[in-house]
């Protein structure tokens, strides 16, 4: 039996010296400590020694079995080092490595600008409100005075989905919507995507932004969309712009107007970018006809209101000087970067 012993105890250190991987290591160990293993099977064959030899050969038994543990865990803690060298190593950070660009886009210019509208009406007390880009013809053209034979709605100007739904040719549809709850005073600007049937140039584009606004209160007169726009202007053209109201003609406003800007470029003398006009026209404005008031379902008597206009594509292009609306669209991210 002691003979026994010592062979399993140098093949047992002979193997586990030859292994190389934590799973070979455990596999050695459950061979000759584990509950079938070597060692265990001469454990069982110890009711055949005699008594008086038993304490001898149990504790070499013992012996046998702390040496074999003893190189057992020596080689675990060895291979585990050896492992965590190569995992080390493997994931060893090269700081001789050019940096990886981060890469941050920002803002496009038409989001910039009407950012900046935002928070001058925003500041002004107005609210900011969305409506549906598919609507009703009713919302889009009838509700706002224009009726079916009206000019303003010919075919030829207007995404029909069917007879009585349009993609929205203005934001002004989402101002019915608004007048149509009936919550007054209302102040509120209405920004969004429209839709024309306009050809590409650069100038002209079948989908653009609006900013439309809207006051109405009791004893609301021109005087007040006047100091308004006024206002509007000075913030983001520059305090010293001069505005200029023209008469015009819209079908939902009486008295209407067309407001110019003097040039913020040459302060007024003419130059390339008013067309040496020294004005340039930003939208369009007026007190809101009394028939758009009475389909909304607004007591005339007591209530009056104005309204206004502006193509955020045209502030974005003067803001930023661009000279052609369609670099808005294409999205060459080497022209969007200088904003
Ligand atoms: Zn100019």
């Amino acid at each position: 039996m002691k003979e026994r012993l010592q062979e399993i105890r140098e093949r047992a250190l002979e193997q586990i010296n030859s292994t190389d991987s934590l799973e070979k290591l455990n596999e050695v160990r459950v061979s000759i400590l584990g509950k079938k293993g070597e060692l265990t099977e001469v454990l069982k064959g110890m009711k055949d020694v005699e008594p008086k030899d038993r304490p001898m050969v149990g504790q070499i038994v013992n012996e046998t079995r702390q040496a074999i543990e003893e190189v057992l865990e020596n080689a675990r803690k060895e291979l585990s080092e050896k492992m965590r060298e190569i995992q080390m190593k493997a994931e060893v950070i090269d700081v001789t490595l050019p940096a990886k660009k981060n890469n941050v886009g920002h803002s496009h210019p038409n989001t910039l600008a009407l950012e900046e509208i935002k928070k001058i009406f925003v500041g002004m007390g107005y609210e900011v409100v969305e409506g549906p880009e598919v609507e009703y013809d009713y919302y889009n053209f009838e509700a706002l005075n224009i009726p079916a034979n009206h000019p303003a709605k010919d075919e030829q100007d207007t995404f029909y989905i069917n007879d009585k739904i349009v993609l929205r040719t203005q934001t002004s549809s989402v101002q019915v919507r608004e007048m149509e709850k009936g919550k007054l005073p209302l102040r509120m600007i209405s920004p969004g995507r429209v839709y024309r049937a306009d050809e590409v140039d650069a100038t002209h584009s079948p989908c653009f932004h609006q900013v439309e606004g809207l006051v109405i209160d009791e004893n609301i007169t021109f005087a007040d969309l006047k100091g308004t726009l006024v206002e509007f202007a000075k913030e983001v053209f520059g305090p010293e712009t001069k505005v200029k109201f023209r008469p015009h003609h819209f079908p939902f406003t009486e008295p209407s107007a067309e407001m110019d800007v003097s040039c913020f470029k040459c302060g007024g003398k003419g130059c390339r970018m008013c067309k040496g006009e020294g004005w340039i026209e930003i939208l369009g404005c007026g007190m809101v006809h009394p028939h758009v008031l009475e389909m909304s379902g607004i007591d005339t008597d007591k209530y009056t209101g104005f309204a206004f206009g502006v193509g955020l594509e045209r502030i974005a292009l003067l803001k930023y000087e661009i000279d052609d609306m369609r670099l808005l669209y294409e999205n060459d991210a080497r022209f969007l970067k200088q904003f």
